[in-house]
């Protein structure tokens, strides 16, 4: 897991961005939204919408996918095993 994680991240980050009830501030976010800070992988939902930085943890899918989840927001991403 790194790069592709960082992709899934980015990917959401910016899917977020582009959502119909997205603010104006959502889109300027999404261009330094950074998907790792040192080893910790920051929450895209929390950055993109509240400006927050928000530590993700992984968490155990049962499958050779990899989870991670915020628990700030609630938010979980799965990365699908390559
Ligand atoms: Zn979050």
């Amino acid at each position: 897991m790194s790069d592709r994680v960082i992709a899934a991240l980015r990917k959401e980050a910016r899917w977020l961005s582009k959502r119909a009830d997205a603010k104006p501030d959502w889109m300027v976010r999404e261009t330094y939204y950074n998907p790792r800070i040192e080893n910790a992988y920051q929450c895209p939902s929390c950055f993109i919408r509240f400006d927050r930085r928000s530590e993700l943890d992984s968490f155990p899918t049962g499958t050779r996918d990899d989870g991670l989840e915020c628990a700030v927001c609630g938010a979980d991403f799965i990365i699908a095993a390559p």
